[in-house]
């Protein structure tokens, strides 16, 4: 094995085990935060390498560099979940080599997806939730939240399972929790509603923490497994 392979290796047992100091921090059970390696940019050889490392959750941006990775990969047991922008010319392709969706955000993408989904299990989906309208075009806002659910609801090849965000950029760890506490709020206020849902999905690299003091079910991470991206 290579130095990278090595350092691929390391890095997700490093991720886990801060993973699970602070979720044990912050006294929840690591057991309810599931790691997702968000492998955008990097080759198949390093995501076999993570798949012998155990990681079997693995999210993509682009639609054709993805399926370049899902074909040769398809005897792995690995989940594929969708996290980049959609667009509506690529729905096809997302529904029938995903078995996630995170970035859902609007209602004629839901509708295709639904449609291209037929005769497959049910692709399991998150709402897309912009906390920081200003500064991102990326995701529903807030209060239309209610609503998108329940279009999502009646397409009969979609799961509802949750909501994904992505803040922006923030150092201080206050504000990352501030950001990730709106996105908390937001979905807990959909569960009250009667949703059944089981995943909260947000945490980065540089926010994974605060992410987890906030309730996160399943952080997003690349930079701290596969390096830099170029
Ligand atoms: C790239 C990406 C990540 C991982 O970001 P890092 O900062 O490298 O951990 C997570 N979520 C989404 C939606 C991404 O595009």
């Amino acid at each position: 094995m290579t130095t990278v392979d090595h350092n691929i290796i390391d890095n997700i047992r490093r991720v886990s085990r801060q993973i699970r100091s602070t979720a044990h921090k912050y006294q929840r059970s690591a057991d309810d935060i599931r790691l997702l390696a968000a492998s955008k940019t990097f080759p198949i050889s390093a995501i076999r390498v993570a798949y012998a490392a155990g990681q079997r959750l693995f999210g993509e941006n682009y639609v054709d560099e993805a399926i370049e990775k899902i074909r040769p990969l398809s005897e792995l047991d690995i989940e594929w979940h969708y996290i980049g922008p959609i667009q509506s010319n690529k729905t096809r392709k997302i529904a029938s080599h995903f078995t996630w969706v995170q970035s859902l955000d609007q209602g004629r993408h839901a509708r295709r997806l639904s449609e291209h989904r037929s005769g497959l299990p049910p692709l399991n989906v998150c709402i897309q939730v912009n906390i920081s309208a200003e500064a991102t075009k990326s995701g529903i806002a807030p209060h239309e939240l209610e609503g998108f659910a329940e279009s999502i609801s009646s397409l009969p090849n979609l799961k509802l399972r949750g909501i994904m965000g992505i803040p922006v950029k923030e150092s201080c760890f206050e504000r990352q929790r501030q950001a990730f506490a709106k996105l908390a709020r937001a979905y807990n206020r959909l569960k009250n509603q009667g949703y059944s849902l089981d995943t909260l999905s947000m945490g980065m690299t540089g926010d994974m923490q605060a992410a987890i003091a906030e309730g996160t079910t399943m952080v997003r991470i690349g930079t701290a497994i596969f390096g830099q991206r170029q």
